[in-house]
């Protein structure tokens, strides 16, 4: 249930419905929005209490039951769209943030070689996987603790936030140093031990798509992430798992403007782990701008051939600034800049 108290709603007004909340044992959570405060009651039983038991108290002014599982990532609790600050590059505002990197961290020389051309090409944000979540367990798993440290050499030499994937709950603390957002990978997304840990944070947490998740079950989980507060969540939407298997996953462009319809969270896109193959993303990248995105994970690696993971849907540096070209006057036409 949501409350929405009057513009000019005092504290004590608003103090007296998280009480009434309380009385039958819901937990809330206050959205100060610069003109009105919204309030969320959160239970899974507050169906049973009418809506008239707020809106019959001072300083309310609509009581709106959200039939959608999810609560706090709705527009009902949040009418504006959520901004996300990253370490001063702003997620949902004006600017589509491009993050750009390896799959991988390879090397200090395939990452540092890497930033610096993304960097230079206009990326906000640094990508490389650290831990990673391979369907094999046969497959390279990453550079771990290494790559980590890679990672905070590429933040402190180049003033580039980084972006890295967390897979378990004993490494949360440990990225968390040295990353600025947290990535939940797609296999992880309805992990919710992990996205309960995560809530505790208020790092920036980006929340992929699971590969077969319904727009509603990922916007749930995304609760998972609000719930103890940490309300630096991004959406990426990453493809999905349909009947068509001429690309890794189908990219589902209209879910950016479902989302935009039903939360107020920023959403980017990650066309490379959809296309699966580099002559794709360019295509899928574009029309994701075009549809709304704030933003793209793009991999790029300076040598595609010789990646260690992920390498045919890898971009190289001149097909990168080739598309970094061609995504600005995309940008400009929705009222956007790179
Ligand atoms: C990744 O971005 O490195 C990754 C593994 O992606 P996903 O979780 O979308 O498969
Ligand atoms: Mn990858």
């Amino acid at each position: 249930m949501i409350v929405e108290m009057s513009k000019g709603a005092t504290k004590d007004q608003v103090d007296h419905v998280v009480e009434r909340a309380h009385s039958f044992g819901f937990d809330v959570q206050l959205n100060l929005g610069t003109e009105k405060t919204v309030v969320a009651i959160l239970g899974s039983d507050t169906g049973k209490v009418q809506t008239d038991v707020f809106a019959i108290l001072p300083g309310v002014e609509s009581v709106t039951r959200v039939m959608k599982p999810y609560k706090l990532a709705s527009r009902e609790f949040h009418p504006r769209p959520s901004k996300i600050n990253v370490s001063g590059v702003e997620v949902g505002g004006q600017r589509v943030v491009i993050m750009a990197g390896p799959c991988a961290v390879e090397s200090e020389k395939q990452l540092m070689e890497t930033a610096k051309a993304v960097k230079e090409l206009g990326a906000a944000v640094v990508r490389g996987g650290a831990f990673k979540p391979r369907t094999s367990p046969f497959s390279f798993q990453g550079l771990e603790r290494d790559a980590l440290k890679m990672l905070a050499k590429v933040k402190s030499d180049l003033g580039i936030p980084v972006i890295t994937e967390v897979v378990d709950i004993q490494n949360i603390g440990l990225i968390a140093k040295h990353a600025d957002i947290l990535q939940v990978g797609a296999r992880n997304m309805q992990n919710f031990a992990l996205l309960k840990e995560l809530s505790k944070l208020r790092h920036p947490i980006l929340l992929k798509r699971g590969l077969s998740a319904t727009v509603t079950e990922w916007l749930t989980a995304a609760d998972y992430l609000l719930a103890e507060g940490n309300r630096r969540i991004i959406l990426c939407e990453r493809g999905i798992r349909t009947f068509e298997d001429s690309i890794r996953f189908s990219v589902d462009i209209s879910s950016i403007a479902v989302v935009k319809h039903f939360s107020h969270l920023p959403i980017i896109v990650d066309p490379s782990h959809a296309a699966g193959h580099f002559a794709y993303v360019p295509s899928i990248a574009k029309a994701a701008i075009a549809a709304g995105a704030d933003g793209l994970l793009i991999e790029v690696h300076p040598n595609p051939e010789e990646a260690l993971v992920d390498g045919l849907q890898s971009l190289n540096i001149p097909n990168f600034e080739r598309l970094m070209a061609e995504l600005r006057p995309i940008a400009e036409a929705v009222g956007r800049y790179i």
